[in-house]
């Protein structure tokens, strides 16, 4: 079963949307097979997005991811990197399909209220980023 890392980001925890995310989540039929929540450092945040590091956005973003508590998940599913980007929906809101949690629930660009990773090999690096082998029950 393929794997994928979750963020449910400060922007919709602040606003009390872990329960209708999560509930998405398993409703297209992912297996949360390992869920905390987090109050993310700069250095931590700078880390995990390390590929954006020369972007313009990049102080905004970390400093955002850092602006309250996330929640950190593991999802499973056949298709799970693909499947979990699809339900995430476009980067920015106002472009993103109907059903889709960016398009439901986040406010901006900036606050787009979840994260996914968009490869295997960004999945690997953002799993083991933040879960020990241990912590993740398939
Ligand atoms: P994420 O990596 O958070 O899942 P994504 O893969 O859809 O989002 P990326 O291109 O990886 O988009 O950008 C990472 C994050 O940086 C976006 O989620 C968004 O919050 C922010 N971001 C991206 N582009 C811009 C921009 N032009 N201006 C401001 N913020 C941006
Ligand atoms: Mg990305």
């Amino acid at each position: 079963m393929e794997q994928t890392f979750a963020i449910i980001k400060p922007d919709a925890v602040e606003r009390n949307l872990i329960g209708k995310i999560l509930e998405k989540i398993e409703t297209e039929g992912f297996r949360v097979a390992s869920i905390k929540r987090a109050l993310l450092t700069v250095l931590i945040a700078e880390g995990f997005y390390h590929v954006h590091k020369e972007r313009p956005f990049f102080k905004d973003l970390t400093k955002s991811m850092c602006a309250g508590p996330v929640v950190l998940l593991v999802l499973e599913k056949e298709g799970a990197i693909k499947a979990w980007r699809k339900l995430m929906g476009a980067t920015n809101p106002a472009e993103a399909d109907e059903g889709t949690i960016r398009k439901e629930f986040a406010v901006n660009l900036e606050k787009n209220s979840v994260h996914g990773s968009d490869a295997p090999e960004t999945a690997a690096f953002e799993i083991s980023y933040f879960f020990s082998q241990t912590e993740i029950i398939s």
